[in-house]
């Protein structure tokens, strides 16, 4: 029987102990005589740091459920504080158990990940980089800041960027277009400090790399992310197959959407962002009414989601609710020394709210089934692979969409099929802008928007850039893309994941037991394999060349074709 979560019992670590336990179990891992021994302590050594971690998330998850208990903000203020600190004991750790005479041993029986994902790491750190990273974690946090502090006035009231997205949406073509107006007013005014943030973070991520050997940033920002089996030129053909594939067929499916909504082609953004004159698809019912049909869809698709929904409901170990004193956002973890992933989550009423139950739950269903895997580092693999968790989740939940979305529920599958071919070509291109960006560091901030404009006729040829819309119509929405500022070349990964799930719908459109017998097989390797090599284990097409694309961009044309064209209005 599963331990429920507000059982779980939480104890500050003692930061002093745990560094001098971990000194010493790396002391004797590098005398250890044996492979038996040198396991053992390894275990042990992935045992305590995973303690460490399980007592950091807990402190986070309950201080976010209710950031007015003081208890836990004080928690979570002495994990800021502490974790740098342990951070220097795993790196001793790392650097001790790359040079084990027993590799072979460990590699025999825990695969060669452990060693490529560690050798990796090494690769993006050095000392002589302190004082680069602490800058660079100071930017960041400014632009987290400046967009958090946005207070947009519209139709009377004040709005956060996070209030007013619904807005952004609605029916109503004149308040519609307003919001997006406010909302471009609100980065406009910010828009100097974007540019020489952004400027900053370019300049000083290159020094970075200089010191560290690197001709540009590009290569370490392929080792910060882990990219173990696919390099630049790969990217760049899965660049060439979306322009090729992707960008013809998501242009049909707009140029249907603006005859459909009555709009000029090509659309403002703040049309595009409407494919229904009847409004966006939306859940019926409550989040209780959510939370049920959930219940029924994975107790249906399969013995294993059946298992993984009961054990997150009887612990529970989601909190989907808002509420005062809530923190906002969502996001999915785990807690290992339970053994178990928990869900945070804030429902409004909108499709987000299926999504926390599709895509969010699709994560943490890996993470249940990976979870006696030990040690903890191969529980999860590099992101890319992560996301394919948790997009082909939502492609499993089709089947089950009328429960959520009822009369809407035509609407949501041609919306949500039409939106994974939507999104590629942007996120694609949010991938090329930084390499381009790294490439030419020097660049200033008015040449940066003209790369973006002229990127946007490559992927974007749907969208008309001069309606006049403040900041929008100056070629600048690349600056609300956080992942460009906080985490370089982190977006190309839900690009490759979706090209991966969108093959999970086309497969299960034909054979839904054998898709979901290809996707188990994908989710126990959890994090021991490469994406290329998970892709492989499914029997699925690498993304990283024209088969991939081609044939799922065939299905899904015919899919989107065959919908009954007077239920989408
Ligand atoms: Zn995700």
């Amino acid at each position: 029987m599963a331990i429920k979560f507000s059982d779980m019992q939480y104890k500050r670590p003692d930061l002093q102990k745990l560094k001098e336990k971990l000194a010493s179990v790396t002391g004797a891992f590098s005398k250890a005589a044996s492979f038996e021994e040198a396991e053992r302590l390894m275990l042990e050594f992935d045992r305590e740091s995973g303690h460490f971690t399980s007592m950091c998330t807990l402190a986070l998850i309950r201080h976010q459920m209710n950031t007015e208990d003081k208890f836990y903000e004080a928690e979570t203020e002495y994990f800021d504080e502490v974790v740098p600190e342990a951070q220097e004991s795993l790196q001793a750790w790392t650097l001790e158990f790359i040079k084990t005479p027993f590799r072979k041993e460990f590699e025999d029986k825990y695969g060669r990940l452990l060693f490529v994902n560690a050798e990796m790491g090494l690769k993006t750190f050095s000392p002589a980089i302190i004082s680069e990273l602490q800058s660079e974690n100071v930017l960041i946090t400014e632009y987290v800041r400046l967009l958090a502090s946005a207070q947009i006035p519209y139709e009377g009231e004040v709005y956060t960027i996070s209030q007013l997205s619904p807005m952004k949406q609605q029916n109503d073509d004149r308040r519609r277009r307003a919001a997006w107006e406010a909302e471009g007013k609100f980065y406009e005014s910010v828009g100097e400090r974007l540019d020489s943030l952004y400027d900053e973070l370019t300049a000083l991520r290159t020094a970075m790399a200089k010191k560290m050997g690197y001709v540009s940033y590009t290569q370490m920002g392929y080792y910060r992310m882990t990219r173990n089996c696919y390099d630049k030129e790969d990217v760049e053909r899965f660049r060439d197959a979306v322009v090729k594939y992707i960008v013809p067929l998501a242009e049909s499916i707009f140029k249907k959407q603006a005859r459909r909504m009555g709009f000029d082609y090509p659309m403002s953004y703040a049309d595009a962002a409407l494919e229904f004159r009847s409004g966006n698809p939306k859940p019926r019912g409550t989040a209780d009414d959510i939370l049920k049909q959930a219940g029924k869809f994975y107790a249906e698709l399969s013995a294993e989601t059946k298992e993984f929904i009961e054990f997150m409901y009887s612990g529970e170990l989601l909190d989907v609710l808002s509420r005062k004193g809530k923190a906002g956002g969502g996001f999915c973890t785990e807690i290992a020394d339970y053994a178990a992933p928990f869900i945070f989550a804030n429902f409004n009423g909108t499709q987000g709210d299926v999504e926390v139950m599709t895509h969010e739950a699709g994560h943490a269903f890996a993470a249940y089934i990976a979870r006696d895997i030990v040690p903890g580092d191969l529980r999860t693999p590099s992101m890319e692979s992560a996301e394919i968790h948790s997009m082909s989740m939502e492609f499993f939940a089709r089947p089950w969409a009328e429960g959520f979305f009822g009369d809407d529920t035509e609407k949501f599958l041609y919306s949500h099929l039409a939106s994974a071919l939507k999104f590629i070509p942007y996120g694609t291109m949010v991938d090329h802008f930084q390499h381009l960006m790294y490439a030419k560091p020097e660049l200033k901030p008015s040449d940066r928007h003209g790369v973006w404009r002229e990127l946007m006729t490559i992927y974007m040829p749907w969208i008309a850039l001069d309606d006049g819309t403040p900041f929008y119509s100056d070629a600048r929405a690349w600056q609300r893309q956080s992942h460009i500022y906080e985490v370089p070349f982190y977006y190309i990964d839900y690009c490759l994941a979706q090209a991966v799930a969108l093959q999970f719908w086309a497969l299960a459109d034909i054979d839904r037991d054998g898709a979901w017998q290809a996707y188990m097989r994908l989710i126990r390797c959890a994090g021991k394999k490469t994406f290329s090599e998970l892709v492989e284990v499914a029997g699925l097409k690498s993304p990283f060349g024209d088969e991939g694309l081609k044939e799922v961009c065939e299905a899904a044309e015919r899919r989107l074709d065959a919908f009954d064209q007077s239920k989408l209005i």
